[in-house]
C-alpha cells in the first residue's frame, strides 16, 4: 500500500481510539503510554515471531490454547501462530493448538457471525495443510445463560454492583475448557492477545503477570501458563500488520477491518479471570453482548445501527427497556429466591428478583422481537429451563407461605421461624441471588 494511502487508511481506522484533532503522527505517539518514540514495527514483529518459534519448539507437549474473540488483537495472535505452523515441516508440528472462542449466546450478532466465519476458515485451512489445530466455541452452562438467569430466576438486569453475567457467561466456560485440557495434558499454554497500551485497565492487568519470563502462571487456573506474545505492540502496529498481510487461512482481514469501522470502537476480549473482567463492558467496548445493561449507553450495537444496520434498532430498544425496568420496585419481589429479605448495614432495603409478571412480560416481548427480527435470540432449551424454574419458584413460594401460616397459627413461634429465614443484613449495596 502506498505510504499516503496507508496513512489515510490508518487515520480513518484509529480515529475512535485517539483524539479527533490529532494528526496521524501525533496519534502514533499517543498510542505509546510513555510518549517515547515507537520502535520499528518490523523489528517488533520479528521478535514476536522469534518468541513464538522458540516457545513452540520447547521440548514438551503442552498444548497451546489461543483465546480467539474475533477482535484485532486475538486475530493477530491466531494469524502469527497458524502462520508459524504452516512454515514448519510436518514432523515438527508436534503440539496441538486449540483456537477457542466464547459465545455468550447473546453476542452482538454481526460480531458472532464474524467469529463463526473466522473459525470455519481456520478449521478448513488446518485440514488442508494438515495442521494440529482444533477449533472450539465455549458457551455458558445451559442452566446459566443470560435468559435463564434474567427471565427464569428473575435476576435483575446486570449492572456495575451486581454483574452476575461475566463469570457465568465468559469466565467459567473458557476456564472449564482450559481446565479440561490441563487435566488431559498436565499443563497448557494459554496465548492471549493482551496488549499493555490498549488501555490503562489492560496495563494494570498486564502488570500483574509481569515476572520477567515468557510464560506466567495463570492466577486462577491450575496447570495453565499464560503467553502474551503481542504484549508490547502498539495499536497502530496491529492495524498496519492486519491491513498489509493476508491471513494464513486464506482471504483477507478486510471483514475484520470493516467490522471495526461499522462498530466504531473497541472489543470485548477473551476473559479467563475476574482480573480481566473490567475490560468486559467498558465504556469504550463495542463488541460484547447486545443485552449488556452494565454500560450506561449501549455501544455494541449502536455503532452498527449508526452504520446503517437498522435491523438492530429493535434490539437496542429492548436492551434499553431492560435498563429502564431494572430498578422499578413494582417489578421486583421483596424476598430473594432463598426467602430472605436483604437490608444493607445502612438500613437500606434491597429488592429481590423480578416478580413473575415481569419475567413473563420479558419473555413475551423477547419472543415477539425474535419473531419480528427473524434472528435466533433465545433457544428452545432456554425457554424450557425458564419454565422449570418458574414452576420451582411457585412451589417454593407456596411452601414458604404455608409454613408462615402454620407458624402464625402457633403464635410466638411465628416470629422465631420468620426471623430464622427472613432477614439478612448485607454489607453490599447491590442485590445478589
Ligand atoms: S458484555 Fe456486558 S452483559 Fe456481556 S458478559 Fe460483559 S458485562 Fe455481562
Amino acid at each position: 500500500m502506498p505510504v499516503q494511502n496507508r496513512l489515510d487508511w490508518m487515520s480513518r481506522t484509529v480515529a475512535s481510539e485517539a483524539p479527533a484533532s490529532s494528526s496521524i503522527i501525533e496519534q502514533r505517539r499517543f498510542a505509546t503510554p510513555d510518549e517515547s518514540p515507537r520502535s520499528d514495527p518490523d523489528d517488533a514483529l520479528a521478535c514476536i515471531r522469534q518468541e513464538i518459534r522458540e516457545e513452540y519448539a520447547e521440548p514438551h507437549g503442552k498444548p497451546w490454547i489461543v483465546g480467539f474473540s474475533g477482535g484485532k488483537d486475538s486475530t493477530l495472535v491466531a494469524h502469527l501462530v497458524v502462520e508459524h505452523l504452516v512454515s514448519l515441516p510436518r514432523s515438527e508440528r508436534t503440539r496441538a493448538v486449540h483456537v477457542v472462542a466464547n459465545d455468550t449466546l447473546v453476542e452482538s450478532p454481526l460480531v458472532m457471525e464474524h467469529v463463526r466465519i473466522g473459525l470455519a476458515e481456520i478449521e478448513k485451512a488446518a485440514q488442508a495443510f494438515d495442521l494440529p489445530v482444533v477449533v472450539a466455541t465455549t458457551t455458558p452452562e445451559p442452566n446459566q445463560t443470560f435468559w435463564v438467569n434474567l427471565i427464569g430466576r428473575g435476576y435483575p438486569s446486570p449492572n456495575r454492583s451486581f454483574r452476575w453475567c461475566t463469570d457465568r457467561m465468559k469466565i467459567q466456560p473458557t476456564s472449564n475448557y482450559v481446565r479440561e485440557q490441563a487435566n488431559i495434558s498436565g499443563e497448557v499454554v494459554l496465548l492471549l492477545g493482551v496488549r499493555r497500551n490498549e488501555s490503562a485497565t489492560r496495563a494494570g492487568v498486564a502488570a500483574r503477570y509481569d515476572n520477567g519470563s515468557r510464560l506466567n502462571r495463570h492466577n486462577d487456573l491450575q496447570g495453565c501458563l499464560v503467553f502474551r506474545p503481542i504484549l508490547e505492540l502498539d495499536t497502530d502496529d496491529v492495524w498496519e500488520f492486519l491491513a498489509e498481510n493476508k491471513p494464513p487461512w486464506g482471504g483477507s482481514h478486510d471483514r475484520l477491518i470493516q467490522l471495526y469501522r461499522d462498530a466504531g470502537g473497541g472489543e470485548c476480549p477473551v476473559v479467563t479471570s475476574t482480573a480481566d473482567a473490567p475490560s468486559c463492558s467498558t465504556t469504550s467496548s463495542r463488541f460484547g453482548c447486545w443485552t449488556c445493561t452494565v454500560v450506561e449507553k449501549d455501544k455494541s450495537l449502536a455503532g452498527f445501527v449508526d452504520s446503517g444496520f437498522d435491523q438492530f434498532m429493535p434490539l437496542l430498544e429492548f436492551r434499553d427497556w431492560l435498563v429502564e425496568i431494572r430498578n422499578d420496585p413494582a417489578r421486583r419481589l421483596a424476598r430473594r429466591r432463598n426467602g430472605r429479605v436483604t437490608i444493607t448495614r445502612k438500613g437500606v432495603f434491597v429488592s429481590g428478583p423480578f416478580n413473575m409478571a415481569t419475567r413473563r412480560e420479558i419473555l413475551d416481548r423477547l419472543l415477539a422481537l425474535q419473531a419480528r427480527s427473524e434472528m435466533v435470540l433465545i433457544a428452545q432449551s432456554e425457554i424450557e429451563r425458564i419454565r422449570e424454574l418458574w414452576v420451582e419458584d411457585v412451589i417454593v413460594s407456596a411452601e414458604r407461605n404455608a409454613e408462615a401460616q402454620r407458624a402464625m397459627a402457633t403464635g410466638g413461634a411465628y416470629c422465631r421461624t420468620a426471623m430464622s429465614y427472613s432477614f439478612e443484613v448485607k454489607q453490599v449495596e447491590g442485590w445478589s441471588a
